[in-house]
């Protein structure tokens, strides 16, 4: 068909509609759409929202429709007035980088196609990839065996945070706009100086981010100690193969931990009333009965066997039974890889699955297992590491 018989046949095709427009005995004017956000070309780089206003001169609104991208919004009914104000949220997340188109279309009634109007506008959504602005690490002096607190400030929406030292893995939780923190530990063992320090992160797009940092760790000041043992109970602690499936029953529970924060923000409570620490964490220990260890808890003693012994704060019991080296032993999960442990006791007051409250008793003071005489072991785990457990008791950890 030639430009000029395309152009007859609308001039014909305007001209019926004239005739027919005059035929009517009342023509209902459609109604007027006015587009107010986002504005024509608008770049979105967070969530919006889609205003308009439709006015129907005579009162008549048969239907309104929302197209975004071509595909309807689900658009709540309403009761048609002469004059209506609409939002639509606009999910930049959901409608994806890139230019969108909206359409609005209103009738004013069904039985006459011109009382139909439109109105459209054209946007584009840009999600920049979300960065690691800063990264503090508290204390400023890191030492061996100590918890380390990580802020992680991000510009943009991060989707997740994980971070890696010493080949364990632990993950950031948002605390506030745009920082995230976790808890992870300085291993005991850790080589004093310069060790390597991962953050990985993905945004809301599930791009992956992995940045090196580098976390200077400084000597702890631990005291040596020989421990002379009875032949039976030093033999028990060279059965290696009965340490080391205490240790991994123990290290594999520590991995599986509640994402929420259990305990109340604040620094925990001391695990016994009276005695003093008859041996700190980090000690050395040497055996008169042959090898030795770093003490990788700390003992509670001059109490007597049976004396209470009270959850350190808010937690679910992981373990309440009897070991060979750790004897009658309690492990509670404070939830995003913070435990506490509690070894010897001569009796156990909770049973496993229980949720517990920071100061309820969850056993007695004990010489169950490997064990000089009655006193408490006390441990903290976090990020799987011993870490030593005073410093929680001085200053408590929170993500709050
Ligand atoms: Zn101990």
């Amino acid at each position: 068909m030639s430009r000029r018989s395309v152009l007859s046949r609308l001039g014909v095709t305007f001209g019926l509609s004239c005739f027919l427009f005059a035929a009517c005995q009342h023509e209902i004017p459609p109604p007027e759409i006015t587009l107010v956000t986002p504005l024509e070309g608008e770049v979105l780089t967070r969530d919006g929202e889609l205003t308009f206003t439709v006015l129907a001169p005579e009162g008549m609104l048969h239907e309104i429709t929302v197209r975004v991208d071509e595909y309807p919004v689900r658009f709540p009914a309403v009761e048609l007035k002469r004059f209506g104000r609409f939002r639509i949220p606009l999910a930049v997340l959901e409608l994806g980088e890139g230019e969108h188109g909206i359409l609005v279309n209103a009738v004013a009634t069904e039985d006459d196609a011109r009382s139909a109007a439109s109105a459209g506008r054209l946007f584009t959504v840009e999600l920049p990839p979300a960065t690691l602005e800063n990264l503090v690490i508290s204390p400023e002096m890191i030492h061996q065996g100590q918890p380390v607190i990580l802020d992680a400030y991000f510009e943009g929406t991060v989707a997740s945070a994980e971070g890696e030292m010493f080949d364990r893995s632990f993950n950031f939780y948002p605390v506030e706009s745009g920082c995230w923190r976790a808890f992870a530990a300085c291993r005991l063992f850790a080589v004093p100086g310069a060790n390597g320090l991962t953050v990985t992160y993905t945004d809301a797009y599930e791009r992956r981010e992995v940045e090196e940092f580098v976390l200077t760790v400084h000597e702890g000041d631990f005291a040596s100690y020989h421990i002379v043992l009875s032949p039976s109970v030093g033999g028990k602690l060279l059965e290696t193969e009965t340490t080391e499936r205490e240790s991994a029953m123990v290290k594999d529970a520590v991995k599986k931990y509640s994402p929420e924060q259990l305990w109340e923000s604040g620094p925990f409570r001391r695990p016994v009333e009276g005695g003093n620490i008859t041996s700190p964490f980090g000690e050395k220990r040497t055996f008169s009965t042959g090898g030795g260890e770093s003490h990788i808890g700390t003992d509670f003693g001059g109490l007597p066997e049976g004396t209470p012994v009270y959850a350190a704060a808010r937690g679910r019991v992981v373990f309440a039974h009897e070991f060979v080296i750790r004897g009658n032993f309690v492990c509670l999960d404070h939830g995003r890889g913070l435990f506490t442990l509690y070894n010897h006791l001569s009796e156990i007051a909770v049973s496993e699955g229980e949720m517990v409250e920071a100061g309820q008793r969850i056993g007695n003071l004990g010489q169950t297992g490997v064990a000089t005489g009655p006193h408490l072991h006390f441990e903290a785990r976090l990020a799987t590491w011993a870490v030593d457990p005073m410093t929680l008791l001085a200053e408590g950890l929170s993500f709050e």
